[in-house]
């Protein structure tokens, strides 16, 4: 056991008063690109974090479960019988809810004693919140001797999500989390749910993936989201599509489009998602071939679409995105070789696909640019693609 989950061990003896049976993670993401392409039934390409939700546990005799998070030091109580939405609230629920889910699909569980500790940024737009879900289900499985396949697994973890907790997300946070690979992005087909791993390093060729957290207040989130979908709906029904995916496998192009949609804002939501979905399997080729520069290129292009297609992005990101492929080239750094806002939209994160020693010239770059705006001063950190969820100890 390494020294950092001993310690985990360690606390979770002097809380509960007996040893854990083992410690589990699962990992925050990224979505390399694919953005509002799930709910249209199309393709995303996310890849898991380093950081990881971890969860040391043991079974219980009876049907209590007792979880506990270092984060916020605060433990929470409930049993298993007569567990429904409502019952537990507040950031347990993302644990009570995946033991719902798994019991609502028939796989009957033990209580549990759970002490939980995250690397992953909270509220970030990292999914800090599947992968509580994630960790929770697979050391609740594994300790109920249940044997599900990661697919069921994330799609259960979703279900906690959307109906226990009470948040719409698609299915592509918890999928990343269970199905990634270290050294690989994740292509999610979100209409067949069909995956395929695609060879992602970046090291061997200096090169390195950039996170950084504008900071930026989110704003009227909720019912933007809810309006681009509702936009998106509409415009398949003008279109007499099920889902817009529909258009590539049909072969429409952007040129297309003006001739069959009269409404411009439907047209312009509509070719933000037909280009998006082009882009993720563009950049899966890119990514197979080892074209970063063109990588780059797609990932800017993917901005551009979600800032004037999608009306999704903010000043705070766009100034981001603005800065990192236009910081001066010298000796120390060089731009960026792409760029572009990541998540659901208004704020969060602006990923990078950088030269791997421009990373302090670069931070120091964006920092410098956001004091000069008045705003919030950014942070950041490099991603590795790392493996999905997994047994630690
Ligand atoms: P994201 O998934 O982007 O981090 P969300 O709002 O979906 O943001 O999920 C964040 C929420 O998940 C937190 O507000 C908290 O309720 C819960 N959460 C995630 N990890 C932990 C943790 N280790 N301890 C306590 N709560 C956590
Ligand atoms: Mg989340």
């Amino acid at each position: 056991m390494s020294a950092e989950h001993l310690a985990l061990a360690e606390k979770f003896q002097a809380g509960y008063g007996r040893p854990c049976t083992g410690i589990w993670a699962a990992p925050g993401r990224v979505n390399l690109i694919g953005e509002h392409t799930d709910y249209n039934g199309g393709f995303v390409l996310p890849f898991a974090l380093p950081q990881v939700s971890q969860v040391a546990a043991a079974a219980r005799e009876d049907r209590m479960v007792h979880v506990r998070s270092l984060l916020n030091s605060e433990t929470a109580e409930f049993s298993l019988d007569g567990l429904a939405p409502g019952v537990v609230e507040g950031w347990a629920a993302y644990a009570a809810g995946m033991l719902w889910s798994l019991e609502q699909a028939g796989h009957m569980l033990p209580g549990f004693d759970l002490l939980i500790d995250s690397t992953v940024p909270i509220g970030a737009g990292l999914s800090s919140s599947a992968a509580l879900e994630c960790s929770v289900g697979l050391a609740a499985t594994e300790l109920a001797g249940v044997v599900l396949p990661a697919a069921e697994l994330a799609r259960l973890a979703q279900h906690a999500e959307n109906d226990f907790v009470g948040m719409p997300c698609g299915i592509m946070d918890q999928m990343a989390s269970v199905a990634a690979e270290a050294e690989h992005a994740l292509l999610l087909d979100t209409r067949s749910m069909s995956t395929e791993q695609v060879p992602f390093t970046l090291v061997e060729d200096g090169l390195a993936l950039l996170v950084i957290d504008s900071l930026a207040e989110h704003r009227l989130v909720d019912g933007e989201y809810a309006a681009r979908r509702a936009q998106c709906e509409a415009g398949a029904r003008m279109l007499r599509v099920a889902s817009l995916r529909e258009l590539n496998d049909d072969g429409v192009t952007p040129e297309d489009l003006p001739a069959r949609l009269s409404d411009e804002v439907t047209l312009r939501r509509v070719r933000h998602v037909l280009t998006e979905n082009a882009r993720v399997l563009a950049a899966r080729e890119a990514l197979r071939t080892g074209a970063y520069a063109q990588l780059g290129e797609i990932l800017t292009a993917s901005h551009a679409s979600q800032r004037d297609d999608f009306e999704i992005t903010v000043p705070e990101t766009d100034t981001l995105v603005e800065t990192l492929l236009s910081a001066p080239p010298s000796v120390e750094v060089q731009p960026a070789l792409g760029a572009r806002q990541v998540g659901g939209g208004f704020g969060g994160c602006v990923i990078a696909l950088i030269h791997a020693d421009s990373f302090d010239g670069l931070l120091a770059a964006v920092q410098d640019n956001a004091r000069r705006h008045g705003f919030t001063e950014p942070t950041g950190f490099l991603a590795h693609p790392s493996a999905g969820a997994r047994r630690l100890a």
